[in-house]
């Protein structure tokens, strides 16, 4: 018999999240059987901690419920064929040590996975957060080579996978984010022009600067006073690409404008939010498309490794205050 150790919502967030918010459980799980849904069980190998944590607690989960999340799993006993011990798979299991399923739910990383690259990457670069950053640009962004395109968190799991990705597709790219160190990681990694927003004296002036012509594309993963300021650097007939509003998500009190409707109208822009969900049909295309820029070096990865599962709150809340560079993930 296995007991996982798993990770509860205690109380609902109020304003930013704090460990006292967390209640670490053991759960006792049952022995796996022929029939029925008690096929596999696995353990986490790697979990994430992502934004969307904080506010789909509030919408999808009540108080006493384990962590929603995904991780990088193995199979350690099998009952179901198709997955034979010591597979590695990405699973939505939440914040769990050790889970059962029938497999049904579980996807299988990439068959051409080298062996030498990290499993990890399957939820950052390679996984949700770089599928998240080629169908935004190819699909809502819409990005052609010769434009520009504006990124912001650039520097963390989605934000360094646009920037890298607008390269490849021959556009101009500019980054802002929270430190010195994350603005010259991004001039590491390729962007033409960078800048720490906590020290500019004036965002206005530092958008007018990285390009005095504007911006052809934005995709917006922080919402909020950046994106209204931004949004009067756009080009006519720009695209921003609605993807994320960190800079709101611990909000008590929502946030008031200024309002988008007069630039929009004068700049003639478009405007689209979306979730990565919506093309879960290309999946497969994409992950193939990322992990090849990966190898081919094209694509480079950072990641933000907290060790010691008893330590996921702790790593959520820090990439939260912006203390991760690239994918934070923990390894447990
Ligand atoms: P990151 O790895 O970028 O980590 C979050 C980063 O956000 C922090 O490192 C910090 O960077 C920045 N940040 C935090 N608070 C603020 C703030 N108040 N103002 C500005 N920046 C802030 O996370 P992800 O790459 O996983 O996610 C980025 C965004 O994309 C999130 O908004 C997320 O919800 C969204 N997302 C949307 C998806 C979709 O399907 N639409 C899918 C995946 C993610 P810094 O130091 O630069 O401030």
């Amino acid at each position: 018999m296995v007991i996982a150790k798993a990770w509860a919502l205690k109380k609902h967030f109020d304003g930013f999240p704090k460990t006292s918010d967390f209640d670490l459980k053991k759960i006792e799980l049952p022995n796996l059987k022929d029939g029925g849904e008690q096929k596999l069980l696995l353990e986490s190998v790697f979990l994430s901690v992502d934004p969307y944590m904080r506010p789909y607690s509030r919408r999808d989960m009540k108080e006493g419920d384990i962590m929603i999340g995904t991780q990088v799993a193995r199979v350690v006993e099998s009952k179901n064929p198709a997955f034979t011990v010591g597979t590695f798979v990405v699973a939505g299991s939440g914040w769990r040590t050790h889970f059962i399923s029938d497999g049904k739910d579980l996807q299988l990383l990439p068959s051409s996975w080298p062996e030498s690259l990290p499993k990890s990457l399957a939820l950052g670069t390679i996984g949700m957060p770089g599928l998240t950053a080629y169908f935004g640009l190819l699909e809502v962004c819409k990005m052609k080579p010769g434009e520009t395109v504006l990124v912001n968190a650039a520097a963390g799991a989605v934000g360094s996978v646009v920037g890298q990705l607008a390269k490849i597709g021959g556009c101009k790219v500019v980054g802002c984010a929270g430190s010195d160190d994350k603005v010259a990681y991004l001039k590491k990694i390729g962007f033409d022009e960078a800048f720490n927003y906590k020290s500019v004296k004036s965002l206005d002036e530092a958008l007018h600067k990285a390009s005095p012509d504007g911006y052809d594309c934005f995709f917006d993963n922080v919402g909020g006073e950046f994106a209204s300021v931004a949004i009067n650097h756009m080009k006519k007939y720009g695209r921003i690409a609605v993807c994320g509003a960190i800079s709101q998500y611990n909000d008590s009190v929502p946030q008031k404008g200024p309002y988008v409707q007069l630039p929009m109208i004068f700049k003639e822009l478009q405007m689209e939010g979306f979730l990565v969900s919506r093309w879960n049909n290309r999946r497969e295309e994409g992950l193939q498309a990322l992990l090849k820029w990966v190898m081919e070096g094209k694509v480079k990865c950072h990641e933000q490794v907290t060790e010691g599962f008893e330590n996921m709150p702790m790593a959520f809340i820090r990439m939260l205050k912006g203390e991760n560079l690239g994918k934070a993930v923990v390894k447990v």
